[in-house]
């Protein structure tokens, strides 16, 4: 089982001239609503690539139709706790020469409770993972638990706080970051600079560095494994970071090696950059095992 603790948004998409101005009101020409935030993304991901999930999270009681939603794609909703906050969303501007602004409020998914994270993590048993972003509140504190109970701890510090990464990395196994994430914590303009600052100041990490077209490389004090990525037409990236999360940690689940895992997370997220949207663009394992095939 993977334990996904993480945000679930509601992406309000409005297609627009331009970017609203200072002291404009302008309306827009369509109106669309999505499931997203990083933490749905990713379980939805996690969910097309077979894996058992359980996302752990917190939603408005007025939204409990989403739960359906990710019910559908196969994501277990048990312990997304109902509360009396407005759930978190974004407000997105989309331009006609497909630029984007957003505004996003993080609401519900900055409510997730001490104790409902403690009830969540007694479940866990040996060879389960636990998953976390950063898109949602007591972070740190949720990483040490995981780890104290005997999960697999697997992070992605996405949007990244330097800081609470460096904190934080005692707690985890594998730290899954994109390039700019990367270079971020180890505090230089080089990646290849971060695939050595890293491991040579945090001896006992494993970092899976995703590279977007480039691929991927996993790096550790011991290994330095790179996949590279499928060559395809891309359309939208977005949710290419999350389909590789998603497909990686359900290979590892499965006991897949790394670099199973990473070739079968590089074709998913491949796929996925060939078609428009977040979680509609996430291919299923079939779909993958047949790219591969090809
Ligand atoms: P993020 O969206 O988090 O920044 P990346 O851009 O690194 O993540 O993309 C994640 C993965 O998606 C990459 O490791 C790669 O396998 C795949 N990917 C991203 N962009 C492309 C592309 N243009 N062509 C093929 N694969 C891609």
């Amino acid at each position: 089982t993977v334990f996904n603790i993480g945000s679930i948004n509601i992406d309000h998409l409005y297609q627009v001239d331009h970017f609203v101005r200072p002291g404009e009101t302008m309306s827009s020409t369509s109106y669309q609503q999505v499931l997203g935030g990083k933490g749905a993304n990713q379980s939805v991901a996690l969910a097309k690539a077979q894996a058992e999930v359980k996302h752990v999270g917190a939603l408005c009681c007025a939204d409990q139709h989403i739960l359906q939603q990710l019910q559908e794609y196969g994501v277990n909703t048990d312990h997304i706790a109902k509360v009396e906050e407005v759930s978190g969303h974004a407000i997105i501007q989309l331009t006609p020469s497909a630029e984007n602004s957003i505004i996003l409020h993080a609401g519900a998914n900055h409510k997730l409770t001490k104790s409902q994270v403690e009830y969540v993590l007694a479940l866990v048993q040996g060879g389960d993972w636990v998953l976390l972003q950063n898109e949602t509140n007591l972070v740190a504190e949720t990483l040490q638990m995981a780890q104290r109970a005997g999960a697999k701890v697997a992070f992605n510090p996405a949007p990244m706080d330097a800081d609470l990464t460096r904190k934080v990395l005692p707690y985890i196994d594998l730290l899954i970051v994109n390039e700019v994430e990367a270079m971020d914590l180890a505090e230089t303009d080089s990646i290849e600079k971060a695939t050595q600052i890293l491991p040579e100041q945090y001896p006992e990490l494993a970092v899976m560095m995703t590279l977007g077209k480039d691929g991927v490389r996993y790096f550790s004090q011991q290994e330095d494994i790179k996949v590279d990525a499928f060559k395809v037409e891309a359309k939208d990236t977005t949710a290419a970071g999350d389909t590789f999360i998603g497909f990686c940690l359900a290979e590892l689940e499965r006991g897949s090696d790394f670099e199973t895992a990473m070739r079968t997370a590089c074709a998913a997220s491949a796929i996925a950059v060939t078609r428009l949207g977040a979680a509609p663009s996430i291919p299923t394992l079939d779909e993958v095992t047949e790219f591969i095939a090809k």
